[in-house]
């Protein structure tokens, strides 16, 4: 576990860490070090890259490190949780008119730029009806890539906690189960909800979709953030 770093930082240090990325965005978002969760404790420090774009199974990177893919319905907090996990500028590479219908690949490297992981977030899906397959606008190289992929080790599929479980969501976790992907269902948005209807809502999610657990989470107060790197480094090798 080479990345669970106890981040050895005092309180005032971390919190001129934290001045210096408001100052300058730019050296945050080039990902120089990227610190996960909150408080002085285990904290994690990656380097993170964007790697490529692809529209295609050929431009997909070499499989080397774990893989974890990042999906969910267009609008569901996907740029932002990147946001919260990669930097600003990676998240927004994602969002740029023509990578939105790519798989855009990160790679995460420890502190002496040895690749550990790699990101990859999958278009959003959702705006179509969905019929026969999980998502008719998807591009035909997504499904492959889910089904076949090896470095691939988790799913993180987001869903909304604010609105009713989705049939569009149901249809890709069951398509998952279906070709045998690990995965881990996370509820974006929690800070919208009060105590019981968070409470309310994640079970909702849970008794609809059939979980064992879902993994609340906010990019905007970064609940749940610490807990989902914990899973990312789980899977480093
Ligand atoms: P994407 O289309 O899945 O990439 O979604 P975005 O990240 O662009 O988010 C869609 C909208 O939800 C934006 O208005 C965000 O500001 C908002 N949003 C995303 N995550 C959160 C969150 O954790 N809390 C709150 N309150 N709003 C969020």
């Amino acid at each position: 576990m080479l990345l669970l770093t106890r981040c050895r930082r005092s309180l005032p240090e971390l919190k001129l860490w934290t001045q210096f990325e408001k100052w300058f965005p730019e050296r945050r978002c080039r990902g120089t070090l990227l610190y996960a969760g909150k408080g002085p404790h285990a904290l994690m420090r990656y380097q993170t890259r964007f790697l490529l774009s692809a529209l295609d199974e050929k431009h997909f990177p070499a499989p080397t490190v774990p893989e974890i893919a990042f999906l969910g319905r267009s609008n569901v907090g996907k740029s932002s949780l990147l946001n919260a996990l990669v930097g600003e500028k990676a998240a927004k590479v994602s969002s740029t008119p023509g990578r939105t219908r790519a798989i855009n690949f990160f790679q995460l490297s420890d502190e002496k730029e040895r690749p550990k992981l790699v990101f990859s977030d999958l278009p959003g899906y959702g705006y179509a009806k969905i019929s026969k397959s999980i998502s008719a606008e998807w591009p035909k190289f997504i499904e492959p890539y889910l089904a076949e992929r090896e470095t691939l080790k988790l799913c993180v599929c987001l869903v909304d906690s604010n609105i009713p479980p989705q049939q569009s969501d149901g249809k890709l976790l069951e398509w998952l189960r279906h070709v045998g992907r690990d995965f881990l269902v996370v509820a974006t948005k929690t800070d919208r909800l009060s105590g019981n209807v968070r409470t309310k809502n994640l079970a909702a999610i849970k008794h609809e979709f059939e979980l064992d657990e879902v993994l609340a989470v906010s990019a905007k107060t970064n609940a749940g953030i610490k807990e989902l790197w914990n899973r990312a480094a789980a899977l480093e090798e």
